[in-house]
């Protein structure tokens, strides 16, 4: 481990300061802001404030890198797509072990993220060699329709720190697919696995310009990037607030896919394997500690399961571990990725506990000296929950989970569907008749039933209302990265 922990600081450390502009690595003349282990608070190193000028360097090399790159053959691209996949496969440890000292969560759950994202670029790869157009039909002799895409431009993308693999690579992937070239700034919290990433671009001999990494704020540098003329499209997952920010701030008419917050309902019906459901609510409220948009917020029991699900979702809880995600690799939580999220659970709590609700389970910090620096929480459950409260009408984003009871299917939905947002939401019921209701009246982006793993790679993932415009997977969220161009024909045959 010693060996390992030796290689994984001296990756940090050739990481110091750098942005990833044209190709190389180079070292930011900007501000040198802290970057914090928060299993133990401790500074692992140091990001560069990119400056305005290292940001038109980094967007007029995609813009060039643009020219080429998307003019080559869509093989050539799949390849370049394949060979990166390989390489992020093959060290998939090393780049998971990054991710938990700047983020927190457990080892073997960030490997399972890293291997997610070298799926995601064979995924793309092959998209990338079925990208056709249409012809469509015209209704005067001698003309022809064709819708021909081309891909948009240089991508802006600006991500959070809960998933610092997934949510750079999808946007990296399309644009790599469609031809796009693309400038990521990622979150300040875990610029390390964005920069791992560009490494492996590097390797992959992807050329000089198509991919660029950022460092920085994103009052700054990020909202450059959705300022500058040259970026075509902003390609954005984060908050809710800065989401509406960026769309009402940005200077030019410009693309935008925006995958923001969410307040996921569960509804567990009087027709539900209980335990089942009990094991999806444990896994979707919990994992990541809870920082995960389409995270289980809240839940709407059937008032005949309701006390026998309170029961066991609180034993469950109660038996998960929680420990420092880079010395337990199989822990079941790790440590929070900073202290607001922390706060801002523990300011859920307060208000839920305060308007009545019953604590079930967890409520406090693990106890010991090992947790003592860290940002730690127990997984927490609260019961006899109402829409007073901010568990259940704010996004958490922490081990922090309320339940309600309900009599009738049609209050489930109303309580559902009482929200600003539409990212996801999660049903478990046997009976057709409640699976058909649930699944037609919820609004919402994605719908799982009977399971809690709403996104896959082939269908389009996002949401509606305030959780945002645009899709991410699947061909709708390839089709986000082009133009369709209407290319009507006078050929004058059969006139
Ligand atoms: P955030 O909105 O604070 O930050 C996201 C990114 O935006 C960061 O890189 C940040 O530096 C940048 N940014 C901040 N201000 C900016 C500005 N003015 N202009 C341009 N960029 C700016 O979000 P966060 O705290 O990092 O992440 C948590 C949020 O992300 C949660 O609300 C969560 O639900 C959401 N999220 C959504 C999805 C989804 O797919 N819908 C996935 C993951 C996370």
């Amino acid at each position: 481990m010693n060996n390992n922990k030796n290689a994984l600081f001296e990756s940090i450390a050739a990481l110091e300061g750098a942005l990833f502009i044209d190709g190389q690595l180079r070292k930011g003349t900007g501000e040198r802001l802290p970057v914090e282990n928060p299993a133990n608070g401790q500074v692992i190193g140091h990001i560069a404030a990119a400056t305005p000028d290292e940001v038109n360097d980094a967007v007029s090399a995609a813009h060039r890198a643009f020219q080429t790159w998307s003019r080559e053959l869509p093989r050539t691209r799949a390849d370049a797509l394949h060979r990166l996949g390989d390489l992020i496969a093959a060290d998939a440890l090393h780049m998971a072990q990054i991710m938990t000292l700047e983020q927190g969560k457990p080892v073997n759950e960030a490997k399972g993220e890293v291997l997610k994202l070298a799926e995601a670029c064979h995924f793309y790869a092959e998209e990338a060699t079925r990208i056709h157009g249409e012809i469509i039909p015209n209704d005067q002799p001698g003309f022809q329709s064709m819708v021909v895409r081309e891909p948009i431009g240089v991508v802006g993308a600006i991500t959070p720190w809960n998933y610092p693999a997934e949510l750079v690579g999808w946007k990296l992937c399309a644009s790599l697919a469609s031809g796009c070239s693309i400038v990521i700034k990622p979150a300040e919290l875990t610029p390390y696995t964005a920069l791992a990433i560009a490494q492996k671009c590097a390797e992959a001999d992807i050329p000089a310009g198509v991919v660029n990494v950022l460092t920085g704020k994103g009052s700054v540098v990020g909202q450059a990037l959705v300022d500058h003329p040259y970026v075509a499209k902003i390609a954005f997952t984060g908050s809710s607030a800065v989401g509406l920010h960026i769309q009402q701030s940005c200077p030019q008419v410009k693309r935008m896919s925006l995958e923001l917050g969410g307040n996921c309902p569960l509804v567990v019906a009087a027709s539900a394997d209980l335990d089942a459901a009990v094991k999806g609510a444990l896994r979707r409220s919990f994992r990541n500690c809870g920082q995960i948009c389409i995270a289980i917020n809240r839940i709407y029991v059937h008032r005949s399961l309701y006390e026998a699900f309170i029961g066991k979702l609180g034993a469950a809880a109660d038996g998960l571990s929680v420990q420092n995600g880079l010395e337990f690799p199989a822990a079941d939580l790790g440590a929070m990725a900073s202290a607001e999220p922390l706060n801002k659970t523990r300011a859920h709590l307060a208000d839920a506990l305060e308007k009545g609700a019953r604590l079930v389970a967890g409520g406090k910090a693990p106890e010991g000296n090992e947790y003592a620096k860290g940002h730690f929480f127990r997984p927490t459950v609260v019961a006899d929950c109402t829409h007073r409260m901010l568990v259940m009408t704010e996004e958490t984003f922490g081990p922090l989970v309320g339940v309600a009871p309900f009599d009738h299917l049609a209050e489930a939905v109303e309580l559902a569907n009482d929200t600003p947002y539409g990212l996801a939401s999660y049903v478990y019921a046997r009976d057709l008749t409640e699976i058909h209701t649930l699944s037609t009246a919820l609004d919402y982006g994605n719908v799982a039933i009977n399971n809690v793993d709403a996104g896959i790679m082939n269908a389009p993932y996002g949401g509606r209302k305030q959780s945002g415009v645009g899709y991410e997977h699947g061909r709708e969220g390839l089709l986000e990265y082009f133009h369709f161009k209407h290319v009507r024909l006078h050929h004058g045959v059969g006139n």
